[in-house]
This record gives structure tokens, sequence and C-alpha cells, in this order.
């Protein structure tokens, strides 16, 4: 085995990948038992599917959900659950975002999977750590606010933390076989989103409508809007920093606007391997639960026509860059960054503000923040909080 691949399988927290050891101990193995946090949304029901196409093999003994009651409670007497949380406050389950850590906590939890939106995952993640729980990560918040720390965790506790981010579980596959001196750079690569070619300073029009509609992929609103904007490969780059443990400089964004190609690994030879796959998320989550299954909906290359690539317009859409930034500056800077976008983007989808004032909010609220060291979650979340009142008070003007 070689170097990476070697790390990835013995460090704990790095263990992005199973063994045919484990494949083999996975099929005569009772079903997996999932925790299925953020389950009314977009991941979650893409879970749920893989689950349903899979009852041998995995099983949901936890659900939770931020304020959907109703949906919860459905999706839980359809599966048979009966452990729920729901962040917001009610009397019919335990509620709060501690109730979620303590659902993902659980001992008889296999897998937690984290497919919460926003700052709240972060406390999902940590609950999986605290029980020592895997974790199959949609939740690239989680990664951005508290990366080392998180990473740190999992290799103390032995958790792995296995990627559904699209870009991220292609990595691993693309990977696979390579040590890390051996890899030149990787790409994530980006559609573009609905705004693509648009120049600089025409976004002030934009309606909540248009940049809701993706061209590729169908995904929750917060996610939409990151795409948009592009500063979802920011966040992706910083989450792929922390995954694979790999300097920022080896990380590069392209515009891809088939999303056919998810990610690709320059090695040193020159040489580039890429990974081609349909948009349809339900792939990175079952490779994340059931590495080496079988999916039933795979590409037909000949339906393909062409892949293209381009490079990503930095003065269009300067978030890639602030993400950056932010990652070189370090401790909070990258927590404070995630903040300013969710409060940004919340504003914008209430119509607060225009879409083009989102990267000014962030550039702003980072270019006020004097960035502390993260030794505990509390460094963390003094950060979020700080950069939340930040980011509204420039948008109450
Ligand atoms: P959605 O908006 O569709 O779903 C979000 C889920 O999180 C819902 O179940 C929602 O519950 C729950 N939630 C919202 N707020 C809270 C809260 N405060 N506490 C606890 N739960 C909460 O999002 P997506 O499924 O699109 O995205 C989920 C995560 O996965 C994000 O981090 C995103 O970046 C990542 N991701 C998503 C991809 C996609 O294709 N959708 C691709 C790659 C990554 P409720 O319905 O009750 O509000
Ligand atoms: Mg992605």
């Amino acid at each position: 085995m070689n170097e990476l691949l070697e790390s990835l399988y013995s460090q704990p927290g790095r263990d992005h990948e199973v063994s045919l050891l484990d494949h083999l101990r996975m099929r005569q193995a009772k079903p997996l038992r999932l925790a299925v946090m953020g389950c009314t949304g977009s991941i979650g029901k893409s879970t749920i599917d893989i689950v349903r196409a899979n009852p041998d093999r995995l099983r949901v003994v936890a659900l939770a959900a931020g304020s959907n009651e109703a949906e919860l409670m459905k999706m839980a007497r359809d599966l048979g659950v009966t452990r729920t949380a729901l962040a917001k406050s009610t009397t019919s389950m335990p509620s709060g975002v501690g109730a979620l850590r303590a659902l993902a906590a659980e001992e008889d939890v296999d897998i937690v999977v984290n497919a919460v939106v926003g700052a709240a995952g972060l406390e999902v993640t940590l609950g999986a750590l605290d029980g020592g729980n895997d974790i199959a990560l949609a939740n690239k918040e989680s990664l951005v606010m508290a990366g080392e720390l998180v990473m740190r965790r999992a290799a103390e506790r032995k958790v792995a933390i296995r990627p559904i981010d699209s870009e991220h579980s292609s990595l691993v596959s693309c990977m696979r076989g390579r040590t890390g001196r051996e890899i030149r750079r990787v790409y994530l690569t980006a559609s573009g989103g609905p705004f693509r070619g648009r120049a600089k300073g025409t976004f002030d029009n934009v309606t909540v409508e248009e940049a809701l509609n993706h061209p590729t992929w169908s995904m929750g609103p917060k996610i939409t809007i990151d795409s948009a904007t592009l500063m979802n490969k920011g966040l992706e780059i910083i989450e792929a920093h922390f995954l694979f443990e790999l300097p920022a400089s080896k990380i590069e964004v392209i515009v891809h606007p088939q999303s056919i190609i998810h990610a690709m690994v320059q090695h040193s030879d020159g040489s580039v391997v890429a990974e081609l796959a349909p948009p349809d998320m339900r792939l990175p989550i079952q490779r994340a639960l059931l590495p080496g299954g079988n999916f039933q909906s795979p590409l037909d290359l000949t339906r393909l026509g062409a892949l293209t690539f381009e490079q990503p317009d930095h003065a269009a859409f300067p978030l890639i860059l602030v993400a950056c930034e932010a990652l070189a500056r370090g401790g909070t800077a990258p927590a404070v960054v995630n903040a300013a976008n969710e409060i940004a983007v919340g504003a914008f989808l209430e119509k607060k503000i225009s879409f083009g004032a989102i990267s000014g909010i962030i550039q702003r609220t980072i270019a006020a923040h004097t960035p502390h060291p993260v030794e505990t979650e509390a460094d963390v979340y003094d950060a979020d909080a700080w950069a939340r009142k930040e980011a509204g008070s420039l948008i109450a003007g």
C-alpha cells in the first residue's frame, strides 16, 4: 500500500477509504445503524432513498431536523424510527441543538449522516465525535468553522470522516494509489452557477428566483446561493484542505459547466486523473455509507457531448479568493467568513440586500476581524457570534 493510502487507512479521522476486508465484513454484517441529521432537506431525503434501496445493509435509527416538525414526524413514522430531535423548541420531542448533539453521540449509532445546513451542523459533528461515531459529512460548514479542532478530535477518538460533498468524494477516488508527494495539484470543479459569464458589477438586479435556478444541481437554498456566488468553492477549498491535509496552494478551482467531472488530481508527472459521474448526490452519499456498492443510474458516456473547462472569473466572483485568504490567515478567520456568508445569504433570500451586496458584506466583516487561534469550541462560537453581529449591522446600515 502506498504512503497516502496507508495513512488514509491507518490514521483514524483520515479513514476516507474502506478496505476490501471492510467490504467483506460489511457484506456479512448486520445493517449499519444511521442517525440522519437534517433528514428533511435535500441531502437528508437522498440519504433516505439510499437506505430504502439497501434495506439489508442500512437502517435508520435516529432522525433530526431544524424546524419542520410535521415532516420529521412523518418520516419517523414511515421508517419506524422512535428517536428524533428538532433544533426548534418543541414539547413533542427533545429539542434545541444540544438535543441534536446528544442524538449524534448515541452509542448504538454506527454512522452519523450530517446533512444539516449551516453552523448548526458543527454541533452534530461535535456530537458524533463526543460519541466516537463515524461521520458521513455533507455539512462542509463544520470543517470551515473548526477544521483543525474537528480533525484533531477525529484522530484522537478514532472517528472516520467520509465526505459526501461530491468533489471531495471524487477526490478520494482520484487519489487512490498515489502518495502525497506524487500529487502536484487537485482540482475542484464548479458548474459556474446560473450567472457564469456575467461581468463584475452586473448583479444588482438579480432576483432570488434567478439565483435559486441552478443549471445542473438540485440542492437546498443556502448552498444554491453559495453556488451562484461561487462561495461554495471557497468553502470547499477549506474543506479539502482539512480533510486531506493539502496546502491551499495545491487546491485549484476550475469551471466545468457540465458538472460531469467532479474533481481531478494532477500527478507529479503531469497526468490528470478525473472522475466522471452524473450530477446526482445519491452516488457520493451511497459511497460514504456503502463503499463499492452498486449504483442504479450509471453515466452514459455516449450521451455526454462536450466537456469544457475555463478559469473562474475572480473579478465577477471574488468569494473564492476571500475564502482562500481567510484560510491563509487561519485561526478564527474561516469561521468568520462562514458566519458572514450565512448572514449575507439569509439577507439576500429575505430580499433585504441585493445579490451583488453579498460579497461586500463578507469582505467588510472579515476585514474588521483580528483572527485568534482556535483552541476550544468557545473560540469558534465566539468568532461565529461576533461575525453574525458585525455582518448584521453592516446589512442594517
Ligand atoms: P437543505 O436546506 O435542503 O436541508 C437542510 C437540513 O438542515 C434540513 O433538514 C433542515 O431542517 C436542517 N436544518 C436547518 N437549520 C437547522 C438548524 N438550525 N439545526 C438543525 N437542523 C437544521 O440543505 P441541503 O440538504 O442542500 O444541504 C445540507 C448540507 O449539505 C449543507 O451543509 C450543504 O452545504 C451540504 N451539501 C449539500 C449538497 C446538495 O446537493 N444539496 C451537496 C454538497 C454538500 P428543516 O427542514 O426542519 O428546516
Ligand atoms: Mg460540492
